[in-house]
């Protein structure tokens, strides 16, 4: 970016501190976690932003969106930078919109719900929501750092889905707020059904300003790790645990050997080759749940109360997509899938993907309850990466039986197979976003020149 569009923007500001060119800081702020993915490495290394810029406020934003929109200058939103997919990489350049410093709490009404900033960070709010006996509905396992403003923009779900579902169902959204990249950016209130148009479209159609989180009572919580002897032991466990409603949970994780070996932290609760189970469990609970996994022939190897978010051992830390880094710091060429199993076809659709990749193909599963309250036995394999055309074939090959894919390997929304149907995302950006400057290159079928034809 040349020095014109730097010093305007922090004259907009009127602190040149929040205007940041230094190119290593940069480079910095216009990174996330694409590195999980061989094939995006090849696709994004050496992408960045010209200059990240900080607000404070919704009125900042709209200022610099209605400066970037009269100079065509494009702007990718910034949580914390932890997504995967290189969701909040530039790849045209321009404005890294960090907002960090968007963190404030505005209230957490009697009846649960949050509002709030979306720069706030999740694990912040979880502190803040406990102390008034509620805690977040579903987090994911980057909830110290992760953004509330992100984890809209990219994320799924995570530690709660399997009791509350994931960030999209029940409700969880109340309403968010979001500027939009108009000549005149305007702040517009999506509430109900049309927080979708915005929800996981990875700052494509407007920058969300403001959030109404629904939470959920707070439970005091338990950890308990689980070994059986064999993968198919340790998920029947699982799933019954994950189905029954009986049981109140946050977590309910089971690993196929040898990915326990991996998560190097906890080794002493991995006996060697056995398969692994992870829960958060309610405290009043858990010697019933140790009772009845030893019943299943479990063997429990850890179980404590649970101390907070900084406390030691967080199992948590192991669980959703935190699995996969620690497989990638035993072995670089491991990466991962993200899959949903058919519940009904589980077992023979595991089956079928150990037949033909055996352990190019590790199972670790994650249990959430869809939207229609049924549960789904979700997975996060470890996936051993030799070659794309070998990694497309197994995403094919799950297609073909039934395994939906979330392919994390691809930079669009689209593809990325979260993308809605009834094109409620792309029909925002159109509305929001006419020139196509929000994030441009991430969602593919919007065609800016088309549509101002
Ligand atoms: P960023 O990465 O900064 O941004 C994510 C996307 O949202 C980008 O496209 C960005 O442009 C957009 N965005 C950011 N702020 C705004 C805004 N205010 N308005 C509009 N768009 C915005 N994800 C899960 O869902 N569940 C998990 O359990 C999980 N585990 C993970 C574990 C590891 C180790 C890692 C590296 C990632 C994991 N993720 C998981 C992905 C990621 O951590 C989450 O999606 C997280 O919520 C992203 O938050 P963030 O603040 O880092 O967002």
């Amino acid at each position: 970016m040349n020095s014109p569009h730097a010093a305007a923007l922090a004259a907009l500001l009127g602190d040149s501190a929040r205007v940041l060119t230094n190119p290593a800081t940069v480079e910095q702020l216009s990174r996330d976690f694409y590195w999980y993915s061989p094939v995006l490495r090849r696709q994004l290394d050496g992408k960045v932003g010209d200059l990240v810029i900080q607000p404070t406020s919704a009125a900042e934003v709209q200022a610099i969106l209605r400066y970037c929109h009269a100079h065509d200058v494009p702007v990718t939103a910034r949580g914390a930078g932890t997504g995967n997919y290189g969701q909040a990489v530039p790849l045209h350049r321009g404005v890294v919109l960090d907002l960090a410093r968007m963190d404030r709490i505005e209230q957490i009404t009697p009846d649960g719900v949050a509002v709030c900033e979306p720069g706030l960070r999740l694990g912040a709010l979880e502190n803040e929501a406990r102390k008034v006996g509620w805690e977040l509905r579903c987090y994911p396992s980057t909830i110290i750092k992760a953004s509330v403003g992100g984890f809209l923009g990219g994320g799924s779900g995570g530690i709660g889905s399997v009791a509350h579902g994931n960030l999209r169902d029940y409700q969880t959204v109340r309403a968010l707020e979001v500027v939009t990249m108009e000549p005149e950016p305007r702040i517009v209130l999506h509430e109900g059904e049309a927080v979708h148009d915005i929800l996981h479209a990875w700052g494509t159609n407007g920058i969300v300003t403001r959030i109404w989180l629904a939470l959920a009572p707070a439970v005091e919580w338990a950890q308990c790790a689980v070994a059986f002897d064999t993968f198919d032991a340790a998920f029947d466990f699982s799933e019954a645990v994950a189905k029954d409603t009986a049981w109140t949970k946050r977590l309910v994780t089971p690993f196929e050997w040898p990915i326990p070996s991996f998560l190097t932290p906890v080794l002493q609760y991995a006996p060697h080759g056995k398969a692994l189970i992870f829960f958060l469990i309610a405290e009043n609970q858990c010697a019933k749940l140790e009772a009845a996994a030893r019943a299943q022939g479990g063997e429990v190897t850890y179980s404590g109360k649970y101390l907070g978010l900084r406390t030691r051992p967080l199992l948590s830390d192991y669980t959703w997509n935190h699995t996969t880094l620690w497989a990638m710091r035993c072995d670089e060429a491991y990466t991962y899938l993200q899959c949903a199993f058919d519940p009904d076809r589980v077992r023979d659709q595991m089956r079928k993907l150990k037949d033909r990749f055996g352990n190019e193909i590790l199972f670790h599963m994650e249990f959430w309850k869809a939207g229609d309250g049924r549960m789904i036995p979700g997975a996060i394999p470890v996936v051993y990466y030799t070659t794309e055309e070998r990694l497309n074939e197994m995403i094919c090959y799950c297609r073909e039986i039934g395994v939906f894919v979330a392919n994390p390997h691809v930079n669009n929304v689209e593809g990325g197979g979260r993308y809605r149907p009834d094109n409620v995302q792309l029909l925002a950006k159109e509305r929001y976003d006419p020139k196509g400057l929000l994030n441009p290159g991430k969602m593919v079928t919007f065609k800016p020149r088309e549509f101002a034809r």
